[in-house]
């Protein structure tokens, strides 16, 4: 769409508003809206102002105005708000107009083009695939809150509580037994099938819905591969639609990655494969009927994974997702099979053309525009220096005995760590200027300041339980 298609647009469904996106430094989305006859064609070359300095990790307050330029490629009429049109928009300095470097949506866009650069791909198309919570809008919900508080586990309740109870047992999703179930115990099948079809009006390409593992409420939308850019752009919207589906049925949505203790937690596995004039640069003979090239993007992600993790889990509850027994990543390997792994390569890919591999540890909580950034170049250290991924693991790697798994490089298990590790390890994200060393140091005392340090410092709930009665 070109600016004067959006215009025309606007007039065709009667629009009155205009609603200007655009994705902060840690990972949210804001905005503020215009009336439409504030939107003229030379509003996507000017753009228009806002204050910087009062979003997180941005513009100090003497440096503080910021403009917002609207791509009319992401314009789409908005299902939610009343007669508006909503575009993501890139950020520019007012005075130099240059882009600007915290932009997430800019760090996406360089890695594009220095992917391009290279000759190596000209496309990466990323397969996002969230998961996330619906609950009732109870804004202390009692399960949760007892789970967590009680000494004792879910796992004890279950036997002597609520869940045994026979007048009660039939229809409930027991414990880590969400994979699949048939309604009335699936109770989201419509509320997701509405995300689902929201989601398509709204431009964004759906491959399935079903509910998942953990045990009610944990749900999953696969979005179709679309490239880089693309991906981020959607997942951004993709959030905002399942949070204003769930709030228009009484619900809440949350892709905090480990809101319930003992159960699934949530992750954005990330299916990955590389494109030079449309042809795919994955498929071949080596394992999993991959080529060497996808071999050593394998190989770049897991050598790079530490730091990667930064972005790709990049809070504190991250941690409490990547722990064993929960279909969660924990070592850093690669299988074919084998679902535990960091990185899997699906068996069942129809074509060559849909080769692909799975990154299995983002989780939704990541910002996804500098997540896929970061993989993407990984990926792309590994093919320039021919990284090998070592030997696959074709085991499930939560029963191997600990001798064998020390073999295998862990996860970092907090997110102090893996900031350590992209503090170390960051040299293969500034090439081509993608990730500066501004984006790169800022990343870190925000994440350090704001998020590892606020969380040390606080009583946590569990140390009442433990504690109170010291
Ligand atoms: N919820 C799991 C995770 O945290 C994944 C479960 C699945 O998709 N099989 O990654
Ligand atoms: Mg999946
Ligand atoms: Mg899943």
């Amino acid at each position: 769409m070109t600016p004067r298609e959006v215009l025309a647009l606007c007039r065709q469904k009667e629009v009155q508003a205009v609603d200007l996106r655009f994705m902060d430094f840690p990972g949210t989305q804001k905005h503020f809206t215009i009336p439409v006859n504030a939107l003229t064609e030379e509003s996507f070359a000017d753009g228009l102002t806002f204050d910087g300095s009062s979003i997180r990790g941005w513009q100090s307050i003497n440096e503080s105005d910021m403009l917002v330029l609207p791509q009319a490629e992401t314009a789409m009429v908005d299902p939610f708000m009343k007669s508006t049109l909503a575009m993501t928009c890139n950020i520019q300095d007012p005075i130099t107009r240059s882009d600007y470097n915290r932009d997430p949506r800019n760090v996406a866009r360089k890695a594009e083009a220095y992917m391009a650069s290279t000759g190596i791909a000209d496309t990466a198309l990323f397969g996002m695939q969230p998961e996330f919570f619906i609950f009732d809008d109870v804004r202390f919900d009692q399960n949760v809150h007892e789970g967590y508080y009680h000494i004792d586990s879910i796992e004890g309740e279950w036997n002597r509580g609520r869940f045994s109870d026979s007048k009660n047992s039939g229809q409930q999703i027991r414990r880590r037994e969400g994979y699949f179930p048939m309604p009335p115990a699936d109770t989201l099948q419509d509320l997701r099938t509405e995300i689902m079809l929201t989601a398509q009006e709204c431009g964004i390409g759906i491959a399935g819905q079903h509910h998942e593992v953990a045990t009610g409420g944990q749900c999953e939308v696969d979005l179709e591969h679309v490239p880089l850019l693309q991906a981020a752009d959607n997942l951004l919207r993709f959030k905002y639609i399942v949070k204003n589906v769930a709030a228009k049925h009484g619900k809440v949505a949350t892709f905090m990655p480990k809101p319930l203790w003992n159960d699934n937690g949530s992750g954005l596995h990330m299916s990955l494969s590389f494109w030079k004039n449309n042809e795919t640069l994955f498929a071949g003979s080596g394992y999993g009927s991959m080529s060497e090239l996808a071999m050593n993007a394998v190989g770049g992600i897991l050598k790079h994974a530490p730091a990667l993790l930064a972005f790709c889990c990049p809070t504190t509850n991250s941690y409490k997702r990547t722990v064993p027994g929960f279909d969660a990543p924990v070592n850093l390997t690669y299988s074919f099979r084998n679902r535990s792994a960091a990185i899997r390569i699906p068996v069942h890919t129809s074509s060559s053309s849909t080769k692909r591999f799975e990154f299995r540890c983002p989780d939704p909580s990541c910002n996804p525009y500098l997540a896929s950034a970061a993989v993407t170049m990984a990926a792309l250290d590994g093919i320039q220096n021919k990284i090998a991924p070592g030997m696959p693991l074709d085991k499930d790697v939560y029963d191997l005995p600990s001798e064998e798994l020390t073999a295998y490089a862990k996860v970092p298990d907090s997110l102090e760590k893996s900031l350590q590790a992209l503090r170390e390890d960051h040299s293969f994200l500034l090439r081509g200027d993608v990730f500066t060393e501004d984006v790169i140091d800022t990343w870190i005392w925000y994440k350090t300041t704001y998020e590892v340090q606020a969380i040390r410092e606080r009583p946590h709930p569990w140390e009442f339980a433990l504690y109170f009665d010291s």
